[in-house]
């Protein structure tokens, strides 16, 4: 059976849930009998492209940006959906982000094709196709079925390791059968964050909430993502208070993260909150309070005050990195 997937990039690389997508979708050929190509927009570099190869694609197909500058979904739609028949894919594979979660319906529309997001494993039964999936962030699971013949999946974060599985890979352009939709809105101005780690595609994240107390003690926050080279959040009252800036607000009405290691500072684990961090890895929680909700979610706890302990964390971090 044929898989495609959406392999995109970020700052010219793939960032890590391409990587598990590409992993997973070597997998599902595994079970299925089929084989791996991934559709890429742009003008990657030859040595991005042959990294896919070491996780089991093997075949690439380069096409130019379908929207420019507009990110119109519309676009991306038609783009993938042309791909999937001119492979005869049963499967189309997206990794999990707010393009994917708005392109995958419009183009399973397009395919007449099932559709499932979060999914959370490979698939339990082929006949009929069903497969784990995660629902209320992660809390609970449900299992879903797809009874046509095209399947649209968009794979939960943190749900498959990344697997190296080399094999031959070959680099082709796409053409798409159709035309693409022009886009019916102009993008004015593209606003780039630049100097710090994309919270997004983080791997590692430190995160303050209201225990910081102000905005001048997030030099201790700083000091200790500076030595971890992880990306800087917070929780929703700090973006309110204007300690911090709203793209580093994380939770149910901010961003939804996904690293594998996330340190909450002075956070009390609302469940606004944990919306946004629940598919995280590991989740340390440092807190003085130790009934404090984030407890319950956290691998590993520091009970005890964030201004001494973060200091002491931060000084055997980079006392462990000069060993
Ligand atoms: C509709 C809605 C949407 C929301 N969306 C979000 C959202 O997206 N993201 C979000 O974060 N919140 C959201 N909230 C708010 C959420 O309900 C909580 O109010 C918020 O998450 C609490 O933030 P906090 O943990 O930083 O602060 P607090 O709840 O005030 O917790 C501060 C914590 O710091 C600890 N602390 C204090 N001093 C120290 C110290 N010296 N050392 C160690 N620990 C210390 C305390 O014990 C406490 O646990 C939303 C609320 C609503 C109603």
């Amino acid at each position: 059976m044929s898989i495609l997937i959406y392999a995109y990039q970020y700052g010219e690389k793939f960032p890590k849930p391409v990587l598990e997508l590409a992993s997973y979708a070597s997998a599902l050929a595994e079970q299925t009998g089929g084989t791996v190509t991934a559709i890429v927009t742009g003008n990657p570099r030859e040595s991005d492209l042959e990294m896919l190869g070491q996780y089991g694609v093997s075949k690439i197909w380069v096409t130019p940006e379908p929207a420019g500058p507009s990110f119109d979904n519309r676009a991306y739609a038609a783009l993938l959906a042309s791909a999937a028949e001119g492979c005869g894919a049963s499967f189309v594979l997206l990794a999990d982000n707010a393009i994917s979660r708005a392109v995958a319906p419009r183009m399973a529309v397009r395919l007449k094709a099932g559709y499932i997001s979060g999914v959370a494993g490979l698939p339990l039964h082929m006949d009929p196709f069903t497969v784990k999936r995660s629902v209320f962030t992660g809390k609970a699971s449900a299992y879903a079925e797809i009874l046509t013949p095209v399947k649209v999946l968009i794979l939960a974060r943190n749900t498959w390791q990344t697997i190296e599985n080399p094999v031959t890979c070959l680099i082709e352009k796409f053409t798409p059968a159709v035309s693409l939709p022009a886009p019916d809105f102009e993008v004015v101005k593209v606003m780039e964050q630049t100097g710090t780690i994309r919270l997004q595609d983080a791997e590692v994240v430190v995160s303050g909430g209201r225990g910081m107390k102000s905005a001048d003690n997030w030099k201790l926050l700083e000091d200790l993502a500076g030595a971890l080279g992880a990306a800087l959040a917070c929780s929703r009252p700090v973006t309110d208070e204007g300690w911090r800036p709203h793209q580093e607000h994380v939770g149910q009405t901010g961003k939804v993260i996904a690293p594998n290691l996330y340190i909450a500072c002075g956070i009390s684990g609302a469940i606004q909150h944990i919306g946004g961090i629940s598919s995280s890895r590991v989740i340390i929680a440092i807190n003085k309070d130790p009934e404090a909700p984030i407890f319950q979610f956290a691998r590993f706890g520091i009970i005890g005050d964030l201004f001494q302990v973060l200091p002491a964390l931060t000084q055997a971090v980079k006392k462990l990195k000069s060993e």
